[in-house]
């Protein structure tokens, strides 16, 4: 069995702390750098005329035979060889071998590897002066500096005067930014939403409304000597509407919202938390009156006592620590008041949840059948619904969703209706998208004729022990076609929100997850992999039902439960005999669960082959469908409430 699927939070971001930042050079500083940049190129340049020897006086290329010519002619006063390579000075100018108009006293040739000619005594016979040279000259000393150094030099140079920029352009520069460049993040936002785009959390709204009148006019509290809250906590599940909320108190009131993740100041550098933090304050505060929200708070309030940290938490500390200090420098009669949000406010440092800090706690719960309505309504306005679409119902099929989730069920059912080219949404689109959001999408996945039928004996165990045991939610869907990460599903939904389990419906609810092992132990002899999940299930259920809500006689009506953050530091509290005791107690119940289904299922078994091969033939089944194939009467409503649990059992 699967719990709803987690609700996907897709929450309006609040502004996007990526904004692009102007660039920070001056245009003076930037002509600066250009300039030197070219004085670097010019040397570069000059460097490598030198090295070329361009710029003395012109010397001609002339041919090895012309060579040999002109020096038995007696026109050559000397020569140097370099190697192959001979320059040598003529006493008139010789023309060069390519372009006839150019003449010079200098010139140089190429001796031809291969010649045999006595070179040598030829030149003396003309009096001709011989001076050689190393073909491999060592390079000069200042030479070799140059290229080995020059560069770095070059490196080092542009460093300098970057920093020095940087230094002179002071936090806005590029290497003293850390701390403040996100500072100007905190612009101030004005959110346009209103309490009128918040739904399902009307006692929430009350509660903040207060803040709301105080933001608005903050003087007028001021006169009646009251003091405001400095911090108000959102606490609730993912997607109940946290942010939403926090964006419109801002928006009603008309103030700026600075907003923050507080997991964005968990950064790498040190220190660079705190100094956010501090400027996030200032800058509140210079536009007071004002809102300051820390979103996820819990990833930097987490307690300090509580679990032993591994590695560098430093960081997370000076954040909070900024945090609880700014919090305790300013008072609310300034005008700015601090809301943050969290799941998870078991895990908080006390710190935070002192008296002047976060002392006003405010819970988010998940909406009710009206609440879901009153979401679905704000999230279909600019959807054109066809007329036979009943919010309403929509709302009573999905107990357990959030506006988050409620959100993506409208946005889901517009889409479908679009894919298929309607002109409006329908409610077979909404229905749809329930069974979507709830069972996950369809996934093509071919399975042998063995699977398949494995699939839908263990499916139809779920399904059938949902109908026949009593207190167990409603059977809605059986499928065998994957979903999601199941191979297949069967979906039990309450008849309507439940906020109380008994035990009867625990158990009931333990049964039918052993449902699908059993049928498949009952059928083939053994059992598979595919009820893993099914297991988990129980596992939890009968361990809170021992340890938690004081449903076994043997363990009492204790609560073994440690609060904290389930760090594995964390002491038990309680002896070794109880947990013995915690843990015979939890196999007791899951045995006796188990057992219960195989005795059902093996007095039922003619029903359960035939829903079995039913769904073989037809891969889904509604509600109806298995009451039919079954033959198995609808039970009467159950009498009992229970649990707001969508429940899915799947195969894997
Ligand atoms: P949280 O911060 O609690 O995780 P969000 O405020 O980010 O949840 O909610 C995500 C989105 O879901 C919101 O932007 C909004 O569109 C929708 N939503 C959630 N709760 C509600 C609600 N009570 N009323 C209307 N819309 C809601
Ligand atoms: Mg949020
Ligand atoms: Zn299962």
């Amino acid at each position: 069995m699967a719990q709803a699927p987690p609700p996907a939070n897709t929450g309006q971001k609040s502004s996007n702390p990526q904004q692009k930042r102007p660039s920070t050079l001056a245009p003076m500083r930037t002509t600066r750098f250009w300039v030197m940049l070219a004085i670097l190129f010019a040397v570069n340049l000059l460097v490598g005329q030198l090295l070329l020897g361009v710029g003395q006086s012109p010397t001609v290329t002339i041919s090895y035979n012309t060579f040999l010519t002109q020096v038995s002619d007696g026109n050559v006063s000397s020569i140097t060889s370099t190697g192959e390579s001979i320059t040598g000075v003529a006493k008139k100018p010789v023309a060069d071998s390519s372009s006839t108009s150019t003449t010079s006293t200098k010139f140089q040739t190429q001796r031809p590897a291969f010649a045999t000619d006595d070179l040598e005594t030829m030149l003396q016979q003309h009096n001709v002066v011989i001076n050689a040279k190393d073909p491999n000259p060592p390079t000069p000393l200042w030479l070799s500096l140059l290229f080995s150094f020059g560069p770095a030099i070059a490196f080092v140079l542009l460093f300098l005067y970057l920093s020095r920029r940087a230094a002179a352009a002071g936090a806005g520069g590029i290497l003293g930014s850390f701390g403040q460049s996100r500072a100007r993040l905190y612009d101030a936002e004005r959110p346009a939403v209103t309490f009128d785009d918040v739904a399902g959390i009307d006692e929430v709204k009350a509660d903040l409304q207060e803040v709301v009148d105080f933001l608005r006019d903050p003087k007028k509290y001021q006169r009646l000597g009251g003091t405001m809250p400095k911090g108000v906590l959102l606490i609730g599940a993912p997607g109940t509407g946290k942010t939403l909320l926090a964006r419109a108190v801002a928006g009603e009131a008309k103030v700026p919202f600075f907003s923050v993740a507080a997991s964005e100041f968990v950064e790498a550098i040190v220190g660079v938390g705190a100094s956010r933090v501090r400027d996030l304050f200032a800058k509140a505060r210079a536009a007071a009156p004002a809102i300051i929200f820390i979103d996820e708070l819990d990833a930097i309030g987490r307690s300090r006592a509580a679990a032993l940290r591994i590695g560098g938490n430093d960081e997370q500390e000076q954040t909070l620590n900024q945090i609880l200090t700014e919090m305790d420098g300013f008072d609310s009669r300034e005008g700015v008041i601090v809301l943050a949000a969290t799941n998870r406010a078991d895990v908080l440092d006390p710190a935070l949840l002192r008296p002047g800090r976060f002392d006003r706690r405010v819970q988010v719960q998940p909406p009710d059948r009206r609440g879901r309505a009153a979401i679905l309504r704000i999230h279909t306005r600019n959807i054109p619904l066809a007329p036979d679409v009943d919010l309403d119902q929509v709302a009573g099929q999905t107990p357990g969703l959030v506006g988050a989730d409620l959100r993506n069920l409208a946005n889901e059912a517009a889409l479908g209706a679009a894919r298929s080219g309607a002109a409006n949404v329908t409610m077979k689109d909404f229905l749809d998208a329930i069974e979507k959001t709830l069972l996950g999408a369809e996934r093509k996945l071919m399975l042998s004729d063995i699977d398949r039928e494995r699939i839908a004996y263990h499916e139809s165990g779920h399904a059938l022990l949902g109908l026949l045991v009593p207190g167990a939610d409603p059977v809605k869907k059986v499928t065998i076609i994957p979903r999601g990460q199941a191979l297949g599903v069967t979906l039990q939904s309450p008849i309507d929100d439940r906020f109380n389990y008994g035990e009867d419906y625990m158990r009931a609810r333990m049964v039918g997850a052993l449902g699908g092992r059993a049928a498949e132990h009952l059928v083939y002899g053994v059992v598979t992999t595919g009820a893993e999940n099914d297991l988990q299930q129980v596992t939890r259920i009968a361990h809170e039902m021992v340890a938690r809500w004081g449903m076994s006689p043997k363990v009492g009506p204790l609560n073994y439960t440690a609060d904290g953050d389930g760090s594995v530091f964390q002491q038990r509290p309680y002896s070794e005999a109880t947990a013995q005791l915690i843990d015979d107690e939890v196999r007791r119940i899951a045995e006796e669960c188990l057992a219960d289904a195989e005795k059902l299922l093996t007095e039922h078994r003619s029903q359960l082959d035939a829903l079995a091969h039913s769904l073989l033939k037809n891969d889904s089944l509604d509600e109806a469908e298995i009451l039919k194939v079954t033959g198995i009467k609808p039970a009467a409503a159950p009498a009992a409430p229970a649990a707001p649990v969508t429940q899915t059992s799947a195969a894997r």
